[in-house]
């Protein structure tokens, strides 16, 4: 057995750069993962799975999966979205910036809309970003420099388990020698998480009155008068924490779905955007977005530079690009029918849909790209499984804090299995055909 040092971990949004691999002499089979989480470590144990699928599988009338060659399974996808009139490509996170670009062209060609999972979690935090602008940084940045730390409306101690160890809690950085102990760390929540638990101080808000709260902050930011409480917040502790945060070199806001899924969302985050700028009157402040599918960031960096939306983009008019939360988001489209076949890739929408928007898809042709069995596969006509992204093959991917990074191939894909890309490429030629014999 040999090591790969070095290795991105493939699974959340902090991209961890330092996992070290065994890998057997063949190069075929991961034998055991160190430095990892245990989600991440879980992540790179599924490539040796027993019973992973190896090849498409088809849906037959009885209900039941028939196994395909990727020839037929291309065959029938390229003509699903030639066919439809309106599809939804949904899902990106999991794979590379690489793959995004060819099932983009995919979409322009076929008047599809394409969508990833920002669309059920930060896509409010990316409407107010490209509302009022966004003052952040590198984790490198917070790592080295933050000596004031809030985690707002988000527990990584649970969905980004080294985020605390690698850069906002306890490690020691150029400026930041003490670790935890030169670092103040506060968690406003609703409820008392795993994250409160390894901070200084717990703020518990009332459900649904963060933006009050931040409104309060600001306010006493600026030396205005307040309210006896807001939010359940006692005035005294807010102006506590206001004068804490001004003696600190340099604050960092972490927010999760705790603030972009409560009442107020995408304005909660303008509010903690503003909040962030009016502390850079008296220090440095920053403010970033607990990003938590692996390279859901960069899904939103392609489409971005490509139509100027990062998610929810509608390429049906094929003239132009068009993006309205409520209209050309996934569930929305799903809830009223509007689309006429899907198209899901590295992102499972059955565990995060809503019921509803998932029976909806089951009625529709669907194709699901995945390299696992997964809740949408279930419900597909045809499962088509690719190659590992960051782990059977290489690719770039974008951190939480639009950081690209290269991942590294750790061991070959099963023999034969095709990767994102070069799946994408073989569907976007058959489509290509299909449209010039039209
Ligand atoms: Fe992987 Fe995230 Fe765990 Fe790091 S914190 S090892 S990126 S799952």
């Amino acid at each position: 057995p040999k090591e790969v040092t070095d290795v991105i971990c493939p699974f959340c949004g902090t991209l961890c750069d330092d996992i070290v691999i065994t890998v057997s002499d063949d190069n075929k089979t991961i034998l055991g993962v160190k430095n990892a989480c245990a989600i991440g470590a879980e992540k790179f144990n599924h490539q040796r799975l027993p019973g992973r699928v190896k090849r498409p599988r088809m849906r037959q009338a009885d209900g039941t999966f028939k196994e395909v060659s990727y020839d037929e399974a291309i065959d029938w996808t390229a003509k699903m979205l030639v066919k439809s009139r309106k599809t939804l490509m949904y899902g990106w996170a999991s794979t590379s910036c690489q793959a995004m670009s060819v099932g983009h062209e995919i979409a322009e060609k076929t008047g599809a809309i394409v969508d990833n999972c920002a669309t059920v979690c930060h896509g409010s935090s990316l409407i107010a970003i490209e509302d009022v602008g966004v003052p952040s940084c590198t984790l490198g940045e917070v790592k080295n420099r933050a000596d004031r730390v809030i985690f707002w409306g988000c527990n990584p101690a649970h969905a980004h388990p080294r985020h605390m160890s690698r850069y906002s809690i306890f490690p020691r950085g150029f400026f930041t020698v003490k670790g935890h102990k030169g670092r103040k760390i506060y968690c406003v929540d609703c409820r008392y998480t795993d994250t409160a638990k390894c901070a200084d101080e717990f703020i518990q808000v009332a459900q649904g009155f963060d933006y009050e709260l931040l409104n309060a902050f600001r306010a006493a930011a600026r030396g205005e008068t307040i309210p006896d409480t807001v939010g359940g917040v006692p005035k005294e502790k807010i102006q506590e924490i206001i004068g804490d945060l001004k003696q600190g070199r340099f604050i960092i806001i972490f927010f999760g779905m705790g603030l972009t899924h409560s009442m107020g969302r995408n304005h909660n985050i303008d509010i903690a955007i503003n909040l962030t700028r009016d502390l850079n009157d008296f220090t440095k402040a920053a403010i970033m977005a607990m990003r938590g599918h692996w390279n859901v960031t960069g899904s939103g960096q392609v489409l971005g530079w490509q139509y100027g939306f990062p998610y929810a983009v509608d390429l049906s008019r094929r003239d132009q690009a068009r993006h309205q939360t409520g209209e050309t988001t996934s569930v929305d489209l799903l809830n009223r029918n509007e689309v006429e076949a899907c198209f899901y890739i590295a992102t499972d929408p059955g565990a995060h849909f809503p019921v509803d928007a998932m029976i909806s898809s089951s009625k529709k042709p669907t194709v699901t790209v995945d390299p696992h069995i997964n809740c949408t596969t279930e419900i597909s006509d045809l499962h088509i499984p690719v190659a590992m992204v960051g782990v059977e093959v290489e690719g770039c991917a974008y951190r939480m804090d639009n950081v690209p990074i290269e991942t590294r191939k750790v061991v070959d894909p099963p023999e034969g299995m095709l990767t994102d890309v070069e799946l994408l490429t073989r569907i976007n030629q058959r489509v290509d055909e299909l449209i010039a014999a039209e």
